[in-house]
């Protein structure tokens, strides 16, 4: 047993799995928790770790991206998962919950640790309260709906600019299902043998004018009673620009200025999609943050030529979301540059999802304890799930909150037998996984 003793704010998914994590490896922990006090409006429960929407932690399978991922939870000692086991409800290859039993199992289990001492308070100052309860490290993880003490500290304490309130999201498709003989690749205004990054959808005037009048129709998700939809002129849905106006996206990020066809000529309007990650295993359809509901998106974004088979590795949305320039803001350990006591753990780094954010809290307070017990602390390989998520938020410039999924692994280099023994992209994702697998069993005994 150590003699530090270590604040977490948040006892969410991140927050829990963290001071787990450290009380059962000896440090003593104060866990501060506002819920007990008062909810948010999209809480319904007062116990900890509540699921505040679908009951699933997503797949089980050991070859998808987010099995990976609960694969090295589970040998970091996850006690979300652990109680998602045992608090389970069927739900084929997915991992669901009675949520309301998995957040009563959870809050038990912390209230029970002799060496976590919970706390119902608001945090505002988080480094005043670390003080005040005799801590000598603390870890916010308070989530996508942090409330507005803290949120006003870190805006006059880290910075404004670098953290965000408000998450518009644009869809991401999956490179392996689009049509490229409709597709062209240009960057606006390069000449067209130049190299390029932009690939581009072009659509004559017919196809423009029905594209943006079903964005227009289609059904939105209204916001929720906490969401105060006040968009930045230069982030607009794609569907509100198409209800400002038939010409607005055209005149936007739909614009073909600079965008000419390999023959020369130019088209009506232009969707332009942009590598999601080195590999160019996904596309992100830019400009095109949405409010659109999901299956509207399926159907209208199919409509863009070279996109009538695409699959989306997520879709856009529209919800407010506190997170941080964590490439900005903190160092690898998601330790503050600023306050080196002070780390970050679960979707507040920008990451997104239950599962991410829980995998979030456990490797910030496995980083943590190597500096308690005078270790250095670890590089994660970025061939595995969390180390792919660490390295996804350190590095993206316009930082975009993203689950979990293979395009933030390093590319496969397939051999011809590969490509020759299944479907593509499936043989590609199980030899991800395989990879990732292999990897962490070599770093895990260093942890
Ligand atoms: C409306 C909504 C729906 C979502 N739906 C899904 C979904 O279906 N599937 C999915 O995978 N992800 C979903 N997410 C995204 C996200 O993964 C979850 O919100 C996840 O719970 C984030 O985990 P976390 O630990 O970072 O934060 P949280 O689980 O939100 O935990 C943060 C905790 O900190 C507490 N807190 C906040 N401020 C303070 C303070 N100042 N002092 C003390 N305590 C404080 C909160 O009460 C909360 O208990 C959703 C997010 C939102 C906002």
């Amino acid at each position: 047993m150590t003699t530090t003793r270590v604040l977490v704010i948040g006892a969410g998914l991140a927050g829990s799995e963290a001071a787990w994590f450290l009380a059962s490896r000896g440090v003593s922990v104060a866990l501060v928790e506002v819920k007990t006090l008062k909810l948010n409006p999209a809480q319904k429960i007062k116990n900890f770790a509540e699921l505040v929407c679908t009951n699933s932690l997503k797949s089980l399978d050991p070859d998808s991206a987010h099995g990976l991922l609960k694969t090295e939870m589970r040998a970091l000692g996850s006690l979300v998962l652990a109680v998602a086991d045992v608090t389970s409800v069927p739900a084929g290859d997915a991992l669901a919950v009675d949520r309301e039993l998995f957040s009563a199992e959870i809050t038990k289990r912390l209230h029970a640790h002799p060496n976590i001492k919970v706390v119902a308070g608001e945090a505002g100052d988080p480094m005043a309260l670390m003080r005040e309860l005799e801590c000598q490290h603390v870890i916010v993880a308070t989530g996508p709906l942090t409330t507005t003490p803290l949120e006003e500290w870190m805006v006059a304490n880290l910075g404004a600019e670098d953290i965000y309130f408000y998450d518009a999201i644009a869809p991401v498709v999956d490179a392996d299902t689009l049509d490229y003989s409709k597709l062209y690749y240009k960057d606006r205004h390069r000449k067209p043998d130049e190299r390029a990054d932009y690939l581009n959808a072009p659509m004559n005037k017919e196809q423009y004018d029905l594209f943006v009048g079903e964005l227009a129709k289609a059904e939105k998700v209204p916001p929720k009673d906490f969401e105060d939809w006040k968009f930045f002129e230069s982030c607009l849905p794609i569907d509100l620009m198409a209800e400002r106006g038939p010409e607005t996206a055209r005149f936007s990020c739909m614009k073909p200025i600079g965008l000419e066809l390999p023959d020369g000529s130019e088209p009506w309007a232009v969707v332009q999609l942009r590598k999601e990650n080195l590999a160019g295993a996904a596309f992100n359809l830019v400009g095109f943050q949405t409010r659109l509901t999901y299956k509207e998106q399926v159907r209208v974004f199919r409509m863009i030529p070279g996109l009538e088979e695409a699959s989306f590795i997520h879709l856009g949305s529209c919800h407010r979301n506190s997170f941080l320039n964590s490439r900005r803001l903190l160092n690898a350990s998601m330790t503050s540059n600023k306050f080196p006591e002070l780390s970050f753990a679960g979707q507040i780094t920008g990451v997104e999802g239950y599962t991410e954010s829980a995998s979030m809290g456990l490797y910030v307070a496995s980083q943590l304890l190597f500096r308690i017990q005078g270790k250095p602390e670890l590089s994660w390989p970025v061939e595995t799930g969390i180390g792919a998520l660490v390295n996804y938020v350190m590095t993206i410039e316009k930082p975009t909150p993203s689950n979990i999924n293979f395009g933030l692994l390093p590319a496969i280099e397939m051999t011809k037998e590969q490509r020759k023994s299944g479907p593509r992209k499936k043989v590609r994702k199980s030899l991800a996984a395989a990879r990732a697998r292999e990897v962490f069993e070599t770093f895990r005994v260093q942890l």
